[in-house]
């Protein structure tokens, strides 16, 4: 799929960069007519044997990765783009050219640690001016402050309909699977292309229709395995409120925020976004943010979804567990890798916990 994509895409005269988790100015990329195609690993085993090159002990976004990319991957991309996220995907900016057998250009985006403060933005102002040089010598174009702000509005029109769709689920006549499938083809897909086909889901919102069954809420990193959806539909759950850093947390949180400078605007961003432990929030601010989120969907539990040895999500763990501790609030913890399919001990728990919920919660 995502090669037709790609290909598509070049016969328009686009660049394409393969760009590693998470957060980076798409707006940015999109403007300068480069197709963004995120690597979320990908799920399954590593492609080939160079993710031997990384530590056991790294979580398997990082090393299959880097055996994907060295297997050859990625070679219709024409670059790569790696967000400064967490040492181990800093550590990959260095080796996927070094040993993983990356000869194209390897751009690296430093996005803002911490809270929003002046210094911070000035700090991304000069990193997405940085970055604008380089896609320029990519493709050969200046860049352009009439397109950013185009593809500034056309990235907030999609992240309205993404946040609406996450709001509105339960109004809709599909189930969290296709659900989470239509929002992760954002990941692959030229913004506009993925516009169209979210206006199409938000037209299949019917208020008279409310979906059955128990509320939960996910934090965590990335829906993988997607398995996980169909589990909680089979067990008689659903998704209402979500917190992946791969969906939820790249929703900007509304604001009156209006620079008329599209590159001052860019650098405001990454603080309108709700708190994420890969850009260091503050932690009094994101529990409080979950806590919200948590009683605004009415969760009857909360599912603490994490990839195995990943660091940032781990460090805000003991904090969740503690603040939903004191809610009273029930609370999953599920370690997963990439896998295919979400393995049978992290299935039984999740059926187990949800059963539990029912008795507890009998009217949903
Ligand atoms: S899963 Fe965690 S440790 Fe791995 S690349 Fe992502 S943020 Fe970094």
């Amino acid at each position: 799929m995502r090669t037709e994509v790609i290909a598509r895409q070049k016969e328009l005269g686009r660049k394409t960069a393969i760009v590693l988790p998470v957060f980076y100015p798409r707006e940015l990329l999109t403007a300068m007519d480069v197709h963004a195609v995120e690597l979320w690993g990908p799920p399954g085993p590593p492609r080939g044997p160079d993710s031997g090159r990384i530590q056991s002990y790294v979580c398997a976004v990082a090393r299959n990765a880097l055996a994907f990319l060295a297997s050859g991957g990625g070679k219709d991309a024409d670059a790569l783009l790696i967000p400064h996220t967490c040492d181990a995907l800093q550590g990959l900016a260095t080796l996927a050219p070094d040993l993983g057998g990356w000869e194209k250009p390897a751009f690296r985006y430093h996005h803002p640690k911490g809270e929003d403060r002046p210094s911070a933005r000035k700090f991304v102002r000069s990193e997405l001016e940085a970055l604008a040089g380089e896609l320029s010598r990519l493709t050969g174009k200046p860049p352009d402050a009439g397109r950013l702000r185009e593809a500034i509005a056309l990235q907030a029109k999609i992240d309205r309909l993404r946040g609406t769709l996450l709001s509105r689920r339960a109004y809709l006549e599909t189930d969290d699977g296709a659900l989470y499938r239509l929002l992760r083809r954002g990941e692959y897909l030229w913004p506009e292309d993925h516009l169209a086909e979210l206006e199409d889901a938000v037209r299949g919102i019917r208020e008279g229709r409310r979906r059955s069954g128990i509320p939960l809420m996910v934090t965590g990193y990335v829906p993988e395995p997607m398995t996980l959806f169909d589990l909680l539909d089979a067990a008689g759950a659903y998704v209402a409120a979500d917190d992946y850093a791969a969906i939820g947390r790249r929703i900007p949180l509304p604001s009156e925020d209006e620079d008329a400078d599209p590159l001052d605007r860019l650098s405001v961003l990454p603080f309108r976004l709700p708190p994420c432990p890969t850009r260091s929030a503050d932690l009094v601010r994101r529990m409080a943010y979950l806590e919200g989120l948590y009683r605004r969907s009415g969760s009857a539990g909360l599912v603490v979804h994490i990839p195995k040895f990943c660091e940032p999500e781990s460090f805000d763990v003991p904090a969740i567990l503690q603040r939903f501790a004191g809610l009273g609030a029930p609370v999953l913890l599920l370690e997963t890798g990439l896998e295919k399919e979400m393995p049978a001990q992290a299935a039984t728990r999740l059926e187990a916990f949800v059963e539990n919920l029912k008795y507890r919660y009998p009217s949903n």
